[in-house]
């Protein structure tokens, strides 16, 4: 146990503080005091030292940062010489200078070769001036831990790899060594990464691995450079005495990881060392997880996506092997983007065996009218029905160890956009790609939210494959069909398309399955229960593929460039096929109605009353809305009957009239609305709008803040 007490002095006339510590310590022998006295002086973050380091962060984005670098060490050094900085300089937060440079780690990845040895340079020359290396700031961390923790998840650059490496072990020669800080955050106590446990704001699955490169790189140091020190009974000592014997200063349940040492491991285990409690940690080292294992520990939940991360094949086959280790949906996603095939296959494999298992001890034990209810078929492997078959069988006395089912799921909702990993699901066995789960919802309605951002294509092909199994594109949900849904999500990925550079080129290359899917989104007329002046009588999967394309709360400048992307889309998918030169004249009319009153009703900024838009409406207040916005719908109205005349009469492409004339009409007509009445002013000011220049009846002006959703 350790004791720190601190005090700070302040020093007025050299605006410095000066900070002492004292630590305290009780070990093995009783109780001892050694009081060590630490002098670093405190300046304030915008000192001319700290102004330099932290300008140079600003700089990165926009000049060359070994430039950057280059000035910056010339700056330090200056201000060294010139007595304006200290070398022992620190923050309020124990920072030194090198903490700060170190923390650069974070900026690194962009990074080209030069930059990076020109940091690598700056810091040994920082270390040859006699900056001390071994300071830990108040949350205990040294620089050294800052290069290995900042490191982040990028398998592929292998050049930051080497380069963090290298600085860590300059910084380890000169006298610094790493903590347990330097870990990645997930073996640390009480610290919690919110990106890691995020969802997408727009619903999609997130399919980062989040990989921790953390043992990997102090393994790496071992190999390359050497590690000091041994494990050693001394660490209730305070670190910085601990050093004289270890580069690394670990919780002792770690040093058998550090050094991958089986005779420390089984000798911490033969003393009852509580090992239990860092299973997801030890996934890093194959031998030390069967280790713990063989001593009668079961696996911690979450373990095997643990030995994910850390992509160790070893931890992976040791856990799928281990029938008290459950394999479920979650365990399949991670499969279905995991970059290391030998991982992929060892999961999915197992999955397989299980599910046969599963499958044989149903055929055997459950009478033949239940089997035929949970559709089980010798040609077929269970799907859905896995967990009714499982809770049956768990009510006799049949053995079930590994074959746990928890909900209702269906494999084809966990393979993402791998579609290697969905043929090989199918000719496994499994089959019901239609089957409802427990919301009435599909493989196909739920194909949003069951495949991470990508392509168009991508999205098509994986739709495509579940209807080429046999999923239902009609199938009839709560409102609307399973189409209305992939209009929908056809709509939002091109949302997000708008930012890309050669989003038009990928539309023009859309492929002929994909294309056909596209026609049958845009063409098919069934409604849903929707009352909205977006699209008479109901949406069709066209509206919904409109309200995807153009969000509630779209400026006019990004709808304008929206809609030329769903021209060039309904280019490519109307004039594609050379054998339907003329379009069907009810396919013709059911687009031009259809588009030409979403997005003229997208413009007058009319309120939608869909019954799936982001805010739950409820009936009465649909008629509210109408009732108040009638004036903007008899504005819709009539537009409508003036653009479809001006289609027809000029004989124009829907694509190239709603981004040229259509366009033109809009603008004039909005430019030229009319003013507010007293009544609607008076209306807005009751709702606590502030109108800017608003003086008397009439006059011009314009609204400065209006309270967020009237
Ligand atoms: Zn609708
Ligand atoms: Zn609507």
């Amino acid at each position: 146990m350790t004791l720190l007490h601190r005090r700070i002095f302040c020093r007025w006339a050299l605006r410095i503080s000066l900070e002492t510590s004292f630590s305290s310590t009780i070990g093995a022998g009783g109780f001892s005091i050694s009081p060590k006295l630490e002098f670093r002086a405190i300046v304030p973050i915008n000192s001319e030292i700290f102004s330099a380091l932290y300008g140079a962060e600003e700089s990165f984005r926009s000049q060359d940062v070994s430039s950057v670098i280059q000035s910056t060490r010339e700056a330090l050094f200056e201000a060294f010489r010139e007595g304006k900085a200290s070398k022992s300089d620190a923050l309020e937060s124990g920072d030194t200078i090198l903490h700060v440079i170190t923390g650069w780690q974070k900026y690194s990845s962009r990074w080209d070769t030069r930059s990076r040895l020109t940091w690598r340079s700056f810091i040994k020359d920082l270390l040859q001036a006699g900056l001390s290396p071994d300071r830990a700031n108040y949350r205990g961390q040294t620089p050294a831990d800052r290069m290995i923790s900042g490191f982040g998840h990028e398998s592929s650059d292998l050049e930051k790899q080497q380069i963090t490496i290298d600085i860590c072990s300059d910084l380890l020669k000169a006298g610094g060594y790493m903590t347990r800080e330097a870990l990645d955050w997930r073996h640390q106590e009480n610290v919690f990464n919110p990106y890691y446990y995020v969802w997408r704001g727009d619903g999609r699955r997130t399919d980062d691995l989040f990989e921790d490169f953390s043992f990997r790189l102090i393994w790496r140091i071992t190999d390359e450079k050497g590690l000091q020190g041994i494990y050693t009974s001394k660490r209730n000592l305070k670190a910085r005495d601990a050093k004289l014997n270890q580069d690394i200063d670990l919780p002792e349940e770690l040093q058998p990881l550090i050094y991958k040492s089986r005779k420390l491991m089984t000798a911490q285990l033969r003393r009852g060392i509580d090992l239990h409690r860092w299973i997801k940690t030890y996934t890093r080292w194959g031998d030390g997880l069967a280790l713990i294992l063989q001593s009668g520990h079961a696996p911690t939940e979450g373990a095997l996506k643990a030995a994910c991360e850390a992509n160790c094949e070893e931890s992976v086959k040791i856990l799928v092997n281990d029938h008290k280790y459950f394999i479920g949906n979650e365990e399949l996603a991670i499969a279905s983007f995991h970059p290391n095939q030998a991982i992929v296959d060892l999961i999915v494999s197992e999955f397989i065996d299980r599910r046969k298992r599963l499958q044989a001890l149903a055929e055997a034990h459950l009478p033949r009218s239940v089997q035929d209810q949970l559709r089980i078929e010798s040609q077929s492997l269970l799907n859905v029905h896995a967990y009714e078959a499982y809770k049956l069988l768990a009510a006799t006395s049949v053995d079930l160890e590994g074959l746990l089912e928890r909900h209702r799921w269906s494999v084809f909702d966990c393979f993402g956009v791998n579609l290697d990993l969905a043929d090989r699901l199918w000719s496994a066995g499994f089959r019901g790609v239609d089957e409802i789960d427990d919301d009435d919802k599909t493989c196909l309605t739920k194909a949003w939210t069951d495949t991470p951002p990508c392509d168009l294509e991508v999205f098509l092909q994986k739709t495509h494959w579940l209807i080429s199994k046999g999923a239902d594109i009609y199938h009839q949900k709560s409102s609307g069909s399973a189409l209305h849904d992939i209009g929908n999500s056809v709509g939002s990925i091109l949302y997000w398309m708008k930012e890309e550079e050669d989003s038009s080129s990928k539309i023009h290359s859309l492929s002929e399955p994909s294309t056909a899917l596209l026609r049958t989104v845009l063409s098919d007329i069934t409604r849903d229960d929707c009352e909205c002046a977006c699209s008479l009588n109901g949406c069709s999967p066209l509206t919904t593929l409109l309200s995807g394309l153009l969000p509630t709360r779209t400026d006019h400048g990004t709808v304008a460039k929206l809609i030329h992307l769903f021209a060039e889309l309904l280019r490519v998918v109307l004039f594609h096929s050379k054998s339907e030169p003329e379009l069907d004249p009810r396919f013709k009319s059911h687009l031009s109605v259809g588009i030409l009153r979403f997005i003229t009703f997208k413009s007058l900024d009319i309120t939608h009353t869909c019954l799936h838009e982001y805010r739950k409406i409820v009936p009465e207040e649909i008629e509210a809305i109408q009732d108040e916005e009638e004036p903007l719908i008899l504005d819709l109205e009539r537009l409508l009957t003036q653009f479809s005349e001006e289609l027809n009469v000029h004989g124009l492409q829907l694509p190239s009239y709603i981004t040229g004339l259509w366009r033109t009409n809009m603008a004039s007509f909005l430019s030229t609305l009319r003013p507010h009445s007293s009544k609607e002013i008076a209306q807005i000011l009751e709702l606590g709008v502030i109108l800017d220049g608003h003086k008397t009846q009439g006059e011009d002006f314009c609204i400065l803040a209006a309270a967020e959703d009237h």
